[in-house]
């Protein structure tokens, strides 16, 4: 079957133009040897609206230099004025925390090596570079009402996962699988005590389906689980079949989505969900 097109037919309806936030970056923090944490404020922190759920995450527009698009920037003009191969494109990241006193957000970057566009900027970003995004979206918040709570992510979801298991309640259990590199990756969580965290190394288990495999071998507890399960689209489809024909859940129990897809750029990855080989749900 043919793909299909990656852009839209000529004269179909443009989205409405995004309002886009512009703020500076204050800070870069190695957080480990594979994540950046991109700290950005200035004086339009207040133009950006929070949303109150834990994974909530920004569209980051990087123009054909490779760089968020500057200050002022208007994207339905940059594609009126240029040919399409210099049009914007965007980058979808977790906002990982919001501290409205200080006037400050963090986004947290994994750095996967020379290529893509966003994954090399962060690595190289420095204090007054722009930061210019569009959003938040995201709409998942911990269930209260849930007996536990399940997690299963790589590095790209560990931003959200760590937001998320920092708004459980005191009192929550449950397990988190955490894949990434190695040793050296894994971060300091701030988690309930109840809550067990299994970090994952692909290091130490080079095997494909490293997240899924320690998923299908997880104890299972009684009662209502709330599941939050994210990153690489073929591990995700792996997932799927662990919770649902394994597990047996109810979908409403489950928040199951790829964050990105291996050998693709953000842009193939969001317009194969169009196709059948994006399709995880
Ligand atoms: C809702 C949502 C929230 C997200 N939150 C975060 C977040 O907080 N932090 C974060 O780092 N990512 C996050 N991601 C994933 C991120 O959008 C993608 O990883 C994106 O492709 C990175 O863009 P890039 O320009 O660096 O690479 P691209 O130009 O998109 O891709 C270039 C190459 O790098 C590979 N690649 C892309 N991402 C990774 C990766 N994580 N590991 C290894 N190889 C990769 C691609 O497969 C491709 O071969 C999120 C995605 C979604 C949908």
């Amino acid at each position: 079957m043919p793909a299909e097109p990656l852009s839209p037919p000529p004269g179909a309806a443009r989205r409405p133009a995004r309002p886009l936030v512009f703020l500076e970056v204050l800070r870069r923090e190695q957080l480990t040897p594979h994540m950046v944490r991109i700290v950005a404020g200035g004086p339009n922190f207040f133009r950006f609206q929070p949303k109150d759920c834990t994974d909530s995450y920004c569209k980051i527009w990087f123009g054909p230099d490779g760089r968020p698009v500057p200050e002022g920037a208007d994207l339905e003009q940059m594609r009126a004025d240029s040919p399409r191969e210099q049009w914007p494109v965007s980058r979808t990241y977790t906002i990982r925390w919001v501290d409205t006193e200080a006037a400050e957000l963090a986004i947290d970057f994994v750095v996967h090596g020379d290529e893509g566009i966003a994954g090399p900027w962060a690595d190289s970003a420095r204090p007054g570079d722009t930061l210019s995004f569009s959003g938040p979206g995201g709409a998942f918040t911990i269930d209260p009402e849930a007996d536990w709570y399940f997690f299963a992510a790589d590095e790209s979801a560990l931003p959200a996962t760590a937001a998320a298991l920092e708004a459980l309640p005191a009192a929550a259990v449950g397990q988190a699988f955490l894949e990434v590199q190695g040793p050296a990756d894994r971060q300091v969580l701030r988690a309930p005590e109840g809550v067990q965290l299994h970090w994952l190394y692909r290091d130490e288990d080079p095997a494909p389906g490293l997240l899924a495999r320690s998923v299908a071998a997880a104890p299972w507890r009684e009662g209502t689980v709330q599941v939050f399960a994210h990153g690489e689209r073929e591990a995700m489809k792996a997932l799927r079949d662990v919770f649902f024909s394994h597990r047996g859940l109810e979908r409403s129990r489950v928040s199951l989505s790829g964050y990105w897809a291996a050998g693709r750029t953000e842009d193939a990855f969001q317009a194969e969900k169009r196709t059948p080989v994006g399709k995880i749900l």
